[in-house]
């Protein structure tokens, strides 16, 4: 063995000791870590010959590397929708690591970690309250869990005509159509050689509203004229946290013939609240769903989940399937996740996620839920309260987006923001909102409390009246 693995091999106990009072040197300072910063490093630095070993690694990685760092998992970074990591997230995220599994198969094959993701994506459904008939599995984000639900809906609607696109590639126009899609469901359009400019956009709901408006919907079908589409909806955008109607588009599925997928990246877990569960009724009728871990349920990146349902699970495979697999026979029985996603090497995502569930139970998802959406209620009657804001839309669930009170503001949105920004007190998202210059803060973090709606505010006040 190499002798500077062979020192570390010796060392490990000391090591890990000082990565964990690393860690906590960090997360225990969340609350006075900027949520931004403006250095840089200069990246040419030379690979050494000889290793430095564990430890001066990371003193070095203290001098140079953490100085860039950000309390992007802190209870101020409200900026697109961020999760922070809960105590037991990081626990599962650790073992992940150090047990190191390729995470395929249910059946002993050098290990059946899978039925550990399989348990996992059980206790999901069951938080969710989602029927037994959706399959699941881990990916990074909601983008490759919207890229594996729309695969295989590209693999059904090919199956529409007869076509195995999988094998033979796209050869029928794919009608997709959406109200509101997340962009990274754009870009899977553009992944998938369907193209990110060939989707048809549904009419919203009139009166501020960024839901479909199912008559339009409607409309819209009837001009195939009975041929197959893909509906993409949504449950929670990422502006005002809107619902599609997914009862109205259950009833839809009675009459018509399509692939229903809802990006539920971070609205999903409106169903772990009495209070906002009404927000997805109907959403079990789906085909698939896509939920992200690393936002609401604050695991740490990289962590989301598909949901498909099971009777689609040999479109799944034609789509994913390793060519290089044996002869799969019932891919049920013979579950390898590497046949029905894309990753074929994986991590066992699903532990940070696993550990999470056990150690606050139903109770404590909802109560972080709850506590969001109650800080974003908060944090909206104060900007009211100010005066010198304006909120855009009506806070639904936990996405706040509002402006600077007043057309004749709209040019200082951006100044605004980048001055608030780079305080370092907090960090939210611009955003372009029914064509109007908006700032959206997107509440999710466990760790958010009154007292930083408070922080925030006055850091608000002292930056608008610097702006003037
Ligand atoms: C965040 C988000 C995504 C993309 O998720 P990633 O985890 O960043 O890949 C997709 N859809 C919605 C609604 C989102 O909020």
């Amino acid at each position: 063995m190499n002798a500077v693995l062979q020192h570390d091999l010796n060392d490990f106990e000391n090591i890990l000791e000082k990565a964990k009072q690393q860690g906590l040197g960090f997360l225990n300072n969340l609350d006075t870590i900027p949520t931004s910063n403006k250095e840089t490093i200069d990246i040419n630095r030379d690979l050494n010959e000889l290793g430095l070993g564990s430890l001066a690694a990371l003193e070095e990685f203290n001098t140079r590397l953490a100085p860039l760092m950000v309390a992007s998992p802190g209870p101020r970074y409200w900026g697109f929708v961020t999760g922070g990591s809960t105590p037991a997230s990081i626990v599962g995220d650790w073992l992940a690591s150090v047990y190191d599994q390729n995470t395929q198969a249910v059946k002993a094959q050098g290990g059946a970690t899978a039925l550990i993701e399989f348990e996992t994506i059980n206790l999901l459904l069951q938080l969710l309250d989602l029927p037994k008939s959706f399959l699941g599995g881990f990916v990074t984000g909601a983008t490759m869990s919207n890229f594996t639900c729309l695969g295989v809906a590209r693999q059904w609607y090919g199956k529409q005509f007869g076509k195995d696109f999988a094998k033979e590639g796209i050869s029928e126009t794919i009608h997709i159509l959406s109200a509101t899609p997340h962009s990274s469901s754009i870009k899977t359009l553009s992944m998938l050689g369907i193209g990110s400019n060939n989707y048809t956009t549904i009419k919203t709901i009139e009166g501020n509203r960024e839901a479909i408006d199912i008559e339009d919907l409607e409309r819209n079908i009837e001009t195939l004229n009975g041929k197959p589409f893909i509906l993409i909806s949504s449950a929670g955008t990422v502006n005002t946290a809107d619902f599609d109607d997914f009862e109205a588009i259950s009833k839809l599925k009675e009459k018509h013939n399509f692939w229903w997928h809802i990006d539920a990246a971070f609205g999903g877990f409106a169903a772990v609240s009495e209070k906002f569960k009404p927000y997805v009724r109907g959403w079990e009728g789906a085909d698939s769903i896509t939920i992200d871990c690393h936002k609401w349920l604050n695991v740490p990146y990289e962590s989301a989940f598909y949901l498909i349902k099971k009777e689609h699970v040999n479109l799944q495979v034609e789509t994913f399937q390793n060519t290089n697999a044996p002869y799969l026979g019932n891919p049920l029985e013979n579950f390898n996740y590497l046949n029905v996603l894309p990753e074929n090497s994986r991590r066992l995502k699903a532990l940070p996620v696993w550990f999470s569930l056990l150690a606050y139970g139903k109770k404590g998802i909802q109560d972080i839920v709850e506590n969001s959406a109650l800080m974003a209620l908060h944090f909206g009657n104060a900007l009211v309260e100010d005066g010198n804001f304006e909120l855009m839309a009506r806070i639904r669930l936990n996405n706040v987006c509002f402006t600077l009170k007043g057309d004749h503001n709209q040019e200082k949105v951006m100044a605004f923001l980048t001055s608030l920004n780079d305080s370092g007190k907090v960090f939210m998202t611009p955003t372009v909102y029914r064509g109007r210059k908006g700032i959206r803060a997107s509440f999710v973090n466990w760790r958010t409390s009154e007292n930083d709606i408070r922080i925030v505010i006055e850091e608000m006040k002292a930056v608008f009246s610097e702006v003037y």
